[in-house]
């Protein structure tokens, strides 16, 4: 897809797009600009960009992404007409420069560099002082009157060529890079090793070309190439051949770059920043990437050639302190920074070289920038009128904004910290906790007043006392729909999951990682946002916004970061056309999620309110019950608790809609399944333990998630149903008693045949005539269903007869379409992920092409019975910025997502129907 929009890209603006594989840049003619990224790569597209707004720019070509598509295409070959083009950009080059390729007088030099449509740091290094050899460095000498600068520009050349296209390496056993290993022993044998590169004679870097050039024999079994054009295509094929490479390819995988983008390449007149103490080389960005201070920012050497500035020999100096040294040089880079950032309209980020006090631009691209960086950028360009709202809302990434309400950790304590292992970053922030392998331990622990992290293989409902006692959650086991995962990011809690490299050995009460072993109570960090895991305890620090919103910390309100943030969320307000609910079972994340601008419950997940306090008993007191009359009357000590929660929920919600499901998971997850536990509660129930140890096998199921769960309970208990509909209206009449308006919505949970359904309506009904008849009230009420298996989707046309409304379950409607489990997939995903089989995890982003036809063919069924059924969505999916712009395009009416997650998903709404209307 992605070549094609290349090659219509292509065609409107070259007459013939077939053949043309290079573009020119330069002052006297540029065939590209800034909007040509897919063909040009960014750098390609850059550099053009900025010669057609004057910008001083050394004058080269690009070799189009399609060539690199070719390659691979025709065993490593190149078009046929390449090499002419080639040359004819050479000729230009040399044409604009006055110096020739290869010329012993006066010769050219280029560099080669990749350049991908989105920045892959260090994918491929750059060669610079290309067509160089034994006749031109003469030449070059001899014409700069400066002989020092010519062998330096070869030295570097032959050792950045024979590293980056010949392959001379680091082997394994060998310490240092070889060619810094011929530098070192030269500096002993002439200096004792007592001086800086940079103060190197001709003479000795004469030398280090010779022994530079013998070590690429005795490795590679060559000779160095001495003929320019064969050093061109040499490097030419080395930058396409990187594409491949396992750095590139480990670095598409994380930042989901597809492979058949290919790379550009460019080659460029040289310039030099290594002439002496009027020259030099840095990057600089328009602004602070890191806090978003509207500064000059960034670094450079003098006399030194731009790898010298990462490679981190020598320390660059901040770039404000280049005005004491050549302060006509930092005068003209800042009006660059000026005339990039009124360009652009964006933050940029750019190389530099500065030849004998010139400046030359190398590279400009947006800047990379952190979530605070991102969102100051915006309040700022927004007042400094060079945005406008809309696009202010754009330029805060929705994937990155929970970093602005995660804890975090103390940057100087992070860095010192050990790193163990790593896992899913299941929810944002940072914790530092003693830790427990045990709910019930971890309760104590936490009642003790200890800071705890509560360590599991993977979390049950079981645990959910535990999780609420703990600061952080780490499993070794899960994906990112995992229990642990899903309940950790609704109550906002730091989670990372599916740690595989954790050895949790319950018996022991020991986690082993590698060789070595943590036992109950000893320190471990968690940092939910990179989905890392360190040993011993990192301080952390609130986000303000959190504070602001959550705590009502004053202070906290008046710093710029909250007053920004509200901005952003105003805006949001103003774009959207999906409004953002909560999927919440308490009052207390009813109320956070309000906080956060959520406007109504998605999703109340009854089954969680079961496992407060002592109201698991009554629940198994249920499961366990032999007769009607015993199971109603262990539903009867249920109804109170259910009751007052839900009217606490309501009483928050002040009548925004709260949406309710009925009870769904498989009754197993409610029994205990150790012989101890199982002892304790016989104990407690008054039963033997044998009783509950036969039940627990009666439950037992080889395919839970498929079986005896969802409507199927109710179906088959309508008891309960009928507790949870009286629950719901009792609660209802109470608080609509009290002058809050209260709109429950009970949601019927897996259904996929409408006869389900009308079952469980009718169950729903009568009660709500009951209850509204005994208390003498009148209640609104919706009754609707999730949609969260196929046939629920695929015969939605029927299902809508009856609901009123759909959510959308896509938890279960990926677990189920994709005949993938929730829970056990995390065992092949990460390979299918590695060899692109899914782009990604499709528990965490909707899988569009497949699942997602279901959800667009169930709103269109939905809608063709009934035209205003109202449609949400309410599976994990609901808080993902990807799946969020899907759901704008089958135009849902809502989405929900876990408290913490409502600003992101706030802003991720936004963004969708501001794109969706710009279409
Ligand atoms: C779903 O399946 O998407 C859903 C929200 O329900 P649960 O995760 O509770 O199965
Ligand atoms: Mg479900």
């Amino acid at each position: 897809m992605a070549k094609k929009k290349t090659a219509k890209k292509t065609e409107s603006r070259t007459p013939n797009p077939k053949s043309r594989h290079v573009y020119l840049f330069g002052k006297s003619r540029t065939d590209g600009n800034g909007g040509m990224k897919p063909l040009l790569g960014g750098k390609g597209a850059g550099l053009a960009e900025m010669c057609r707004i004057g910008l001083p720019v050394p004058p080269g070509f690009t070799i189009t992404t399609e060539v690199c598509t070719y390659f691979y295409d025709h065993k490593r070959t190149y078009p046929p007409d390449l090499k002419a083009q080639m040359q004819a950009g050479l000729a230009s080059i040399e044409k604009q420069t006055g110096k020739t390729f290869g010329d012993v007088k006066n010769p050219l030099l280029v560099s080669v560099r990749s350049g991908a449509r989105d920045s892959m740091p260090g994918m491929m290094d750059t060669i610079l002082n290309l067509g160089l050899n034994d006749q031109t460095v003469e030449g070059l000498a001899a014409k700069t009157g400066n002989p020092r600068f010519a062998w330096d520009c070869y030295r570097r050349f032959v050792q950045m060529y024979g590293d980056v296209v010949l392959g001379v390496q680091k082997r394994e056993g060998e310490d240092h890079e070889p060619f810094e290993t011929v530098i070192e022993s030269l500096k002993q044998e002439r200096y004792h090793g007592d001086i800086e590169d940079t103060k190197l004679t001709a003479d000795d870097l004469k030398e280090l070309v010779v022994r530079f050039k013998a070590l690429v024999k005795e490795r590679v079994g060559k000779d160095f190439p001495s003929t320019p054009w064969d050093q061109l295509m040499g490097a030419v094929g080395a930058v396409f051949g990187s594409w491949m490479n396992d750095r590139a390819i480990v670095y598409r995988r994380k930042y989901n770059i597809p492979s058949e983008w290919g790379t550009a390449v460019n080659v460029q007149a040289m310039v030099y920043g290594n002439t002496g103490d009027r020259s030099g080389s840095g990057v600089a960005f328009t602004r602070n990437p890191a806090n978003g201070t509207k500064e000059f920012y960034g670094e450079f050497l003098i006399n030194a050639q731009g790898e010298d500035v990462v490679a981190g020999v020598r320390t660059p100096e901040p770039v404000k302190e280049l005005k004491g040294h050549m302060p006509k040089a930092y005068a003209e880079l800042e009006r660059i920074r000026q005339t990039l950032e009124k360009h652009f309209k964006d933050v940029q980020d750019f190389e530099f070289t500065i030849e004998d006090e010139v400046v030359y631009m190398l590279q400009t691209r947006n800047g990379k920038r952190t979530a605070m960086a991102a969102l100051k950028f915006s309040m700022d360009m927004f007042k400094e009128k060079l945005i406008d709202w809309k696009t202010a809302v754009m330029r805060n990434p929705a994937d990155q904004l929970d970093q602005l309400l995660a804890p975090v950790f103390d940057v100087a304590d992070a860095a010192k910290a050990e790193a163990i292992a790593t896992g899913l970053p299941a929810g944002p922030g940072a914790a530092s906790g003693q830790i427990y392998l045990n709910a019930n331990r971890a309760v104590e622990a936490a009642d003790r007043k200890e800071q705890v992290l509560l360590v599991r293989v993977e979390t049950s409902p079981e645990d959910l006392r535990g999780m609420i006692a703990a600061e952080g959650i780490l499993t070794a086991r899960g994906g990112v729909s995992s229990h642990a995962a899903l309940v950790a990011r609704q109550m906002g809690k730091v989670c990372v999951c599916g740690a595989s490299a954790l050895e949790v050995d319950y018996q022991a009460r020991t986690v082993k990682v590698g060789n070595k072993t943590f036992k109950e109570g000893d320190w471990l960090s968690i940092d939910g946002t990179a989905g890392k895991v360190f040993a011993g305890r990192v301080k952390t620090a609130p986000s303000e916004i959190v504070a602001g919103l959550i705590e009502g910390d004053e202070q906290a309100k008046k710093t710029e970061k909250f007053k920004s943030f509200q901005q952003l969320m105003k805006w949001c307000d103003e774009a959207t056309r999906m409004s953002v609910r909560t999927n919440a079972d308490t009052p207390e994340q009813t109320a956070n999620a309000l906080a956060f601008g959520a406007v109504g419950i998605g999703l109340c997940r009854t089954e969680h309110m079961f496992f407060e306090g002592d109201r698991i008993d009554a629940m198994r007191e249920m499961i366990l019950a032999d007769t009607l009359e015993a199971r109603k009357a262990a539903l009867a000590k249920l109804l109170p608790y259910q009751r007052d929660d839900f009217a606490g929920i309501f009483r928050v919600l002040k009548g925004y809609p709260a949406t309710i499901r009925f009870l769904d998971p498989p009754l197993h997850e409610f029994l205990p399944h150790a012989p101890e536990q199982q002892k304790d509660l016989a104990k407690k129930l008054g039963i033997t333990a044998e009783k509950i140890h036969t039940r627990v096998e009666q439950l037992h199921e080889f395919n839970p998630m498929l079986g005896f769960r969802g409507c199927r309970l109710g179906i088959e208990y309508p008891e309960i149903s009928e507790m949870q509909a009286r629950a719901v209206f009792e609660a209802a009449a109470i608080v609509q008693k009290e002058g809050i308006k209260v709109k429950p919505e009970i949601m019927i949970p897996l259904v996929g045949f409408k006869k389900e359904l009308d079952q469980q309506l009718e169950i729903v009904n009568r009660v709500a005539t009951d209850v509204q008849a005994e208390k003498k009230v009148k209640l609104n009420y919706l009754v609707g269903t999730m949609i969260e298996i196929p046939r629920g989707a695929l015969t939605a046309d029927e299902i809508a007869q009856s609901a009123e409304f759909f959510s959308f379950g896509t938890n279960d409607l990926t677990q189920t379409g994709l005949g993938m489990s929730r829970d056990d997939s995390g065992s092949f995903l990460p390979k299918y992920a590695e060899m692109e089989i899914v782009k990604k995890n499709p528990f965490a982003t909707i899988d569009a092409s497949g699942v997602g036809q279901l959800v667009d063919i169930a709103c269109a069924k939905g809608r063709s019975t009934r035209p205003d059924i109202k449609l949400g969505i309410c599976g994990e999916h609901g808080g993902d910025p990807d799946s969020i712009h899907f759901f704008e395009k089958v135009k849902l009416d809502y989405v929900s997502a876990s408290p913490f997650r409502v600003p992101v998903a706030r802003l991720a709404a936004a963004q969708a129907a501001i794109s969706s209307k710009g279409k």
